[in-house]
């Protein structure tokens, strides 16, 4: 890890942030200050963080329920939480510790222990946080997957729901795949899906555009606040780029690698669900392989 950790210390007492800051950042930690519960959560919002070191009692709101409004965020909620602080009583740890934290130190501490214990947190953290991120991607390809596909769907829905706002989606296949595995053989057949999946994923360039490998030799892109005449426009760029790959498959009619696109683009309705939206998509995709394959069809 080249970056630094970042170390959130929350304590009300600007002795105790001095002598752990300075503890912290000689081991090289990046050192992140907040003096109460509602300071911690407003930095929490705009920096990344690798563990917090939170006090208990402070005005405001207090430890305890600073780490219980963490835990309930669901972009902070595996974030570790150490008290360090001078309630000793064991109801106290008990409670802190059934509140989500991963350790609880008393004051005074012993530096060494502190720091093996923070060490310790913010690596399994660390993987943690790469456990994740490969459990949202397709091994092969490097794009996200399909179990990440079903939760931006769902998240993009809702979004364009409460903003009324176009949600498009494309659905794309490539064009005799199975031929193409049957004549040049798997290890081909990867190369090729590795490299859609590429040129896919470089031309749904906007922020907010999303690719996934759906299944096999099928990928889908979600298009946030997009309507139909634009999503068709991305459409076929993407088929272009594909056919400019100029990618030998001598069982489609150009010899070539081709792909088929369906798109389907709506304002989203409470009555609807986010699949059929991807139904839509899918039919359009049968009637341009029913067309001849290598082409873009939509709802008109
Ligand atoms: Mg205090």
């Amino acid at each position: 890890m080249n970056e630094k950790s970042s170390i959130l210390i929350v304590d009300d007492n600007s002795d105790n942030i001095r002598v752990l800051g300075t503890i912290l950042r000689q081991h090289n930690y990046r050192v992140v200050i907040a003096q109460n519960g509602l300071q911690a959560l407003k930095t929490l919002d705009i920096t990344k963080v690798d563990l917090v070191l939170l006090d208990i009692m402070m005005p405001g709101i207090d430890g305890f329920e600073t780490c219980r409004r963490i835990k309930e965020n669901t972009d902070w909620e595996a974030i570790p939480i150490i008290f360090l602080t001078a309630k000793v009583e064991e109801s106290e740890i008990v409670k802190g510790l059934e509140l989500g934290a991963v350790d609880y130190i008393t004051k005074p501490f012993n530096t060494q222990v502190l720091l093996a214990r923070v060490k310790t947190h913010v690596q399994l953290y660390q993987y943690y946080q790469l456990l994740r991120a490969q459990a949202c991607l397709d091994g092969l390809t490097q794009i996200a997957n399909r179990l990440k596909f079903e939760t931006v769907l769902v998240d993009e829905w809702h979004r364009a729901l409460r903003m009324e706002g176009y949600l498009a989606v494309l659905m794309i296949d490539i064009d005799y795949f199975k031929a193409l595995n049957d004549t040049y053989g798997h290890l081909a057949g990867d190369q090729v899906l590795k490299q859609v999946a590429a040129t896919i994923d470089k031309l749904a360039k906007r922020a907010s555009d999303f690719v996934a490998r759906y299944g096999g030799e099928e990928f889908v892109v979600i298009l946030p606040n997009t309507k139909l005449q634009e999503a068709l426009l991305i459409a076929e760029t993407i088929r272009r780029a594909i056919e400019a790959l100029a990618i030998e498959n001598k069982n489609t009619t150009l010899g070539q690698i081709t792909i088929s696109l369906g798109a389907a683009a709506t304002i989203p309705s409470a009555t609807m669900q986010p699949m059929q939206l991807i139904d839509k998509a899918d039919q359009q995709l049968f009637l341009a392989k029913h067309n001849g394959r290598n082409q873009v069809q939509s709802e008109k």
